[in-house]
């Protein structure tokens, strides 16, 4: 065995990792020898599965719960109420969080912390390579790991490290490789990885425990690693690695990526942009006959489109055709939303929602952040998909800043204005990019001491501070009657993942 590849804990459990099955398609199709590990679901499993302090009855109630607890969440009718479900992610949640705690971790479906380890600290995260054992994952990794070596001896070991909810783990189990077996080169990649190598400051701190780090899709990388030359085709992703495992959803999801980037890429203050991320695509008819592969060979209930967005005329596409199974994914808020026969045609297709970043209800605000969106093509839009049955999950943004008081009062009365044609939101406050150079007139100031950090404070120009953001947000915005029962019907932790779970069991 050449190499193995490792998606280190924690990110949500809920669907195989799209990036590690994109690089197993790649190792396959040039007949490399590979193994992929997802470390995340077979973690938490393995925390779950401990023995966790259980003092009080809420602890206890949990761990005599856990076997329906994980049965409720790969189950349709564990998605038929959502008390049901929100008391089974709790529970879950709460043997993690009391297991974590041993090691001074706090543990969840869908974080991780450990207490002194800051996953922005270059410092931090070589100390947790070198504190390795005190991890909560150590014994689960130590075993699983030296198995690994014993058995296939690699000379590689790549992991994907896509969020700061992996970083402390991900270089806990780097450091055990390095100590373990010194021989094993060990390779990082992933989306975490690109936003700090494409910093301008970079100065790779880690030469001393990682041998290789790879910017942007990973495929050549890897294949150079394992001896083979990239053909430069993109290959199909493979998921058959990650078939056994069992992860928490009521159906087979399938994560797949139709492009890199993002086509529209001129909305201010997106990491795309600022992090200068080039946009490249699959041509349509390939999209479409790598789906009707994934679909005979995984029998998928959901295609997650895991795109940054969904171009128009890839919809078009899709809304030409049925595709044999339900999908979700980001899509911009552009007049083809506003044709009911389109909407129509994509519902038909297997559309089940869209995710769709309207970020504010103030078209000033809109027009300054460059998102190209009318307020009365969004306006329609949603009200066409609802009529066609599409579920919208819609993304608002606070406290840019272009935003004032006022606005964030406008994206309230918008809300409400059209609420009976939204499904779900997702609620944030804005974070300033590190590089994000444009705005030079705002005062900034570093959040953390971390080097690795990857946003920046500012002194809001209007004095729309995070502070009164979140207050507005707390007391007035999720209190509104037409808003708060949106906001409750979000699932915990799995948000946007298992929302179109709840619109196909609504839908029986
Ligand atoms: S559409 Fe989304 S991903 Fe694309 S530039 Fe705008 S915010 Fe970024």
């Amino acid at each position: 065995m050449d190499i193995i590849l490792i998606n280190p804990p924690v990110t949500r459990p809920c669907e195989p990792p799209a990036g590690l099955a994109r690089l197993v398609g790649a190792l396959r199709s040039h007949g490399c020898s590979y193994l992929a590990v997802d470390s995340n679901i077979e973690g938490l499993i393995f925390l779950l599965e401990g023995n966790a302090e259980s003092q009080d009855t809420w602890t206890r109630r949990a761990v005599n719960h856990l076997e329906g607890n994980l049965a409720a969440l790969t189950s349709a009718k564990g998605f038929e109420n959502m008390g049901r479900y929100t008391r089974a992610v709790t529970e879950l949640n709460r043997i993690l969080v009391c297991t974590s705690r041993q090691a001074n971790a706090h543990v969840t479906l869908g974080n991780f912390s450990q207490a002194g380890l800051s996953p922005v600290s270059s410092a931090d995260l070589l100390c947790s390579a070198e504190q390795q054992e005190k991890n909560i994952f150590y014994p689960y990794f130590k075993k699983r790991l030296l198995a690994l070596f014993e058995k296939y001896s690699p000379h590689t070991v790549g992991f994907s490290l896509n969020y700061l909810s992996q970083a402390i783990t991900c270089f806990a189990m780097a450091g055990f490789i390095r100590t373990a077996c010194p021989d094993v080169k060990i390779v990082l990649g992933g989306g975490l990885v690109t936003s700090w190598m494409k910093r301008p400051d970079w100065n790779n701190p880690f030469s001393g425990l990682i041998d290789d780090m790879t910017a942007g899709p990973g495929e050549e990388r890897v294949l150079s690693l394992a001896g083979a030359e990239y053909s430069g085709e993109d290959p199909l992703p493979d998921y058959s690695p990650f078939r056994k495992n069992s992860y928490l959803s009521p159906g087979k999801t399938v994560p797949f990526s139709t492009s890199f980037g993002c086509y529209w890429g001129k909305c201010s203050f997106c990491p795309e942009r600022s992090e200068g991320n080039r946009y490249s695509c699959l041509s349509k008819d390939r999209v479409f006959s790598d789906l009707d592969c994934i679909i005979e060979q995984e029998s998928p209930n959901l295609i997650h489109l895991c795109d940054n967005a969904l171009s128009p005329a890839l919809l078009e596409r899709f809304a030409s055709r049925e595709i044999a199974c339900s999908w979700y994914g980001f899509a911009r808020i552009t007049h083809h939303l506003c044709d009911p026969d389109f909407c129509s045609a994509l519902k038909r297709s297997g559309c089940v929602m869209l995710k769709l970043g309207l970020e504010s209800g103030d078209q000033r605000v809109l027009d300054e952040l460059g998102k190209g969106i009318s307020l009365e093509v969004a306006a329609s839009a949603l009200k066409t998909l609802r009529n066609a049955g599409i579920a919208t999950y819609v993304y608002l943004l606070f406290g840019t800043p272009t935003e004032d008081e006022g606005s964030a009062r406008k994206t309230l009365d918008f809300t409400v204005k059209h609420s009976e044609s939204v499904d779900f939101l997702n609620l944030s406050i804005f974070n300033l990019p590190r590089e994000d150079t444009r705005e030079k007139a705002l005062e900034t100031f570093d959040f953390s001491k971390g080097d690795l950090s990857l946003y920046q404070g500012f002194i809001h120009p209007r004095a729309w501070n995070r502070n009164n953001v979140r207050q507005f947000l707390d007391k007035e915005f999720k209190r509104h009657s037409a808003i708060a029962p949106i906001v409750r019907n979000d699932p915990p932790v799995f948000t946007s993942n298992h929302a179109p779970f709840f619109v196909l069991n609504r839908r029986g």
